[in-house]
């Protein structure tokens, strides 16, 4: 789960890492009272939203008065903040983050994430700020990597390493060393999975402050961080997936059309593959489980239905643990509550794989049936062309 810049920015607070004082506001008055309040000549605010690059889309903007913040935040609240990484709809803001603007000398970038073979790794670079991507792609070598050790955390040589190696040196560098362990020691005691702060900068009178912050927790140290529901906002999230997720089941909503309804994260993906192959684009990722009831087979295809870029349904299931004909029936139940207006395509394999094709068969609902995964994918990508084309 993702958090705010100004919770991630608390966190960090409370390792001894440098972040600028903020007041979060929700409407355009009140940042102008937080202007006002810090009362500084230059103050920045900045859109608490769960996506990144909202400097690009207009949603960090320097103030130089309180009128002006008021102004800024107006825009800011009235208009859907469109970023890189949003989509082309954007997101609403709700919630906006006033700092004193900071006289920058020069941003580097800090990230951490777990890599499969070498664990935690914290990364950084002189070239903050910008397009991180585009430096891991052009220029890799400048890209500095330590692993950390999950225990001990970042160990002061490394610390130092970073630092000398980012042309950091003398006090500087002891100071960017204590910083960098500050930032690990936060992403392992909270079970971070991903961490940004970007930019680190150094100031003009020389201090090294975290500008930006972005973490997302491992949800599934949930039950060991009571910090993670006490700072989820569930308005940022996607309905589905909440919904979802409260049915103990793994959704994830994705931009094409062809809605996939799937057990086990393996074949998911699979299928998610072939559909790609095919020429089709899926709507979601969705593994339905192990041992899935009739109950939550029928939530999962409502949950699939209801999103309106779905132009045709794939279920495609391997019955091992879970079984055909409980599928089957789930799917004969979802359709019965609610109206299927959708090409449904049905690949069923394994344990009471008859059953299941009979419960289908009987259920009066067009079905088109599939051998194997290949015929899957080709009849589902025909028949969400053919839908598509005849909705616009
Ligand atoms: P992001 O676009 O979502 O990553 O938001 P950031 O918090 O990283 O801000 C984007 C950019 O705005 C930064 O890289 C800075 O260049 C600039 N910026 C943000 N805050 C300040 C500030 O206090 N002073 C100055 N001069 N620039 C700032
Ligand atoms: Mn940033």
């Amino acid at each position: 789960m993702k958090i705010h810049e100004y919770q991630a920015k608390e966190i960090l607070a409370q390792f001894n890492v440098p972040v600028q004082k903020g007041i979060v506001a929700h409407t355009a008055s009140e940042v102008e009272a937080a202007f006002t309040e810090l009362g500084e000549p230059l103050a920045v605010v900045k859109a608490q939203v769960h996506a990144g690059g909202r400097g690009k889309g207009g949603g960090v903007k320097l103030v130089k008065s309180a009128t002006e913040a008021k102004e800024v935040a107006e825009r800011i609240l009235a208009n859907a903040l469109i970023t890189p990484q949003t989509g082309p709809e954007g997101v609403p803001v709700k919630k906006l983050l006033v700092c004193p603007g900071l006289d920058i000398a020069k941003e580097y970038y800090v990230g951490l994430v777990v890599d499969r073979t070498l664990g935690p790794v914290l990364m950084a670079s002189s070239e903050g700020g910008v397009e991180i991507e585009e430096v891991a792609a052009k220029t890799p070598e400048k890209i500095l990597k330590e692993p950390i050790d999950p225990q001990a955390g970042l160990l002061p040589f490394q610390g130092r390493r970073l630092a000398y190696k980012l042309g950091f040196s003398g006090k500087k560098a002891e100071e960017v060393c204590r910083v960098m362990q500050g930032i690990a020691a936060a992403f392992l005691k909270y079970d971070g999975c991903l961490m940004e702060i970007n930019p680190l900068v150094e100031t003009k009178q020389g201090d090294i402050i975290a500008l930006d912050a972005k973490i997302e927790f491992d949800d599934n140290a949930s039950f060991r961080h009571s910090i993670y529901a006490e700072m989820r906002d569930t308005t940022e999230e996607n309905e589905m997936e909440i919904r979802a997720a409260q049915h103990q089941l793994s959704y994830i909503k994705l931009d094409g059309n062809i809605g996939c309804m799937v057990n086990g994260a393996g074949l998911a993906m699979g299928t998610m593959d072939i559909i790609k192959y095919a020429g089709g684009e899926p709507a979601n990722f969705l593994d339905v489980g192990g041992g899935v009831s009739r109950e939550r087979v029928t939530e999962a295809f409502k949950i699939v239905l209801s999103d309106p870029k779905v132009k045709a349904v794939l279920i495609n299931i391997f019955g091992g643990i879970v079984r055909c004909d409980v599928v089957a029936q789930g799917v004969v139940d979802a359709v019965n509550e609610i109206h299927l207006n959708v090409p449904l395509v049905v690949r069923l394999e394994g344990t009471n794989v008859k059953e299941g094709r009979e419960i289908l068969d009987n259920s009066g609902m067009t079905i088109i049936t599939a051998n194997g995964m290949q015929e899957a994918a080709d009849k589902i990508v025909a028949a969400a062309a053919a839908n598509q084309k005849g909705d616009s």
